[in-house]
């Protein structure tokens, strides 16, 4: 159904695909993917799913995402040619496709001292799955470098957002809306500083140190826990942590040793497996802590 209704030089379409590298828990899961290399391609491919009443899902690095075993609708996946030669030197403001990688941004960075650019370091992300998740560190969220978002809405329309205050909170972006897709942002930083560099390698250490980053995670299990009346946040790898269940392990899944909030995938883990271990914790920190947590990562 999907190749014959997507007829297009800039749409790729892969059926009943192996999706186990599309996302960096490596979780065992096929399912159909569109890969898609220009924005005419995506105006088309959008307008033609939503013609044929087929739901999609973006997917960008899969650095969020846990893939189900069979994925029932098809995914798509930004991948845009653009001229490199803009990292050559520091521009005041950089208009890059959704499908760049962080780590790009962040050597770039780490070059040149982009201030306001440390904020993303070590992120392993597309920038456009950066934006959607407003991703970010303790050194601040990536909202903050971003002026403007350019999106493909599911009828196939392109749409500009200019950013403000109020565009993003806590993980969460305020202008994306059901279907749309972002293909392109405008950045920004706010001069140049030698001392950016130190920060990030200093903070790319500490993550080294502190984070499985060699595992195959999907990042934090779940968002810290902001309680209004004692305007306390709790973190939950530190409650998972004291409960002692670092190193719980379920078949091949296991509790991170080195950070609570994360969950190796040590290999043939299921999407079932994932379930399993997040229903666990939620129980054991609601019965000893009397806290719901949120997970962070999308299912
Ligand atoms: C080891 C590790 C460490 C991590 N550390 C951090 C951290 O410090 N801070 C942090 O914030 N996150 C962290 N994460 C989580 C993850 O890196 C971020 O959430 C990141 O923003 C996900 O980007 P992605 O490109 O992989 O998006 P995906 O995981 O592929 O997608 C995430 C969401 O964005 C949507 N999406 C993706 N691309 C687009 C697009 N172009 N248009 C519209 N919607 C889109 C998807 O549909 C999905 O809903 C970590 C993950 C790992 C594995």
């Amino acid at each position: 159904m999907l190749s014959k209704i997507l007829n297009h030089t800039d749409v790729v379409v892969e059926l009943d695909k192996d999706l186990k590298k599309y996302s960096t828990m490596r979780l065992d899961a096929r399912g159909d993917l569109i890969t898609v290399k220009s924005v005419e391609g995506l105006k088309y491919c959008l307008r033609e799913l939503t013609k044929n009443k087929i739901s999609y899902r973006a997917l960008g690095w899969g650095a969020n995402v846990l893939l189900p075993t069979k994925t029932e609708i098809p995914y798509i996946q930004l991948d845009f040619e653009f001229d490199r030669s803009i990292f050559d030197s520091p521009k005041n403001e950089y208009i890059l496709p959704g499908s760049v990688s962080l780590a790009t941004l962040t050597s770039h960075a780490n070059k040149y001292g982009l201030k306001g650019w440390e904020v993303f370091t070590g992120i392993p992300a597309s920038l456009g799955g950066a934006i959607f998740m407003n991703a970010g560190t303790n050194l601040g969220e990536i909202g903050s470098v971003i002026k403007e978002v350019n999106l493909v809405t599911k009828n196939g329309e392109e749409k500009s957002v200019i950013i403000d205050k109020s565009s993003f909170s806590y993980r969460h972006n305020h202008f994306v809306d059901d279907g749309d897709i972002i293909y392109q942002a405008r950045l920004i930083h706010f001069g140049l500083d030698e001392a950016i560099s130190k920060k990030i390698k200093e903070y790319l250490e500490m993550r080294t140190r502190t984070q499985p980053l060699k595992e195959w995670t999907c990042g934090c299990i779940f968002k810290n826990h902001h309680d209004k009346r004692s305007d306390v946040t709790c973190r939950a790898g530190l409650f998972i942590d004291i409960m002692g269940l670092k190193g719980l392990t379920i078949k091949n899944l296991q509790i991170s040793p080195k950070h609570a909030n994360f969950m190796e995938n040590r290999g043939e883990s299921s999407f079932e497996d994932v379930m399993q271990m997040i229903n666990v914790l939620q129980k054991e920190m609601k019965l000893q802590y009397g806290v719901d947590f949120e997970t962070e990562v999308e299912f």
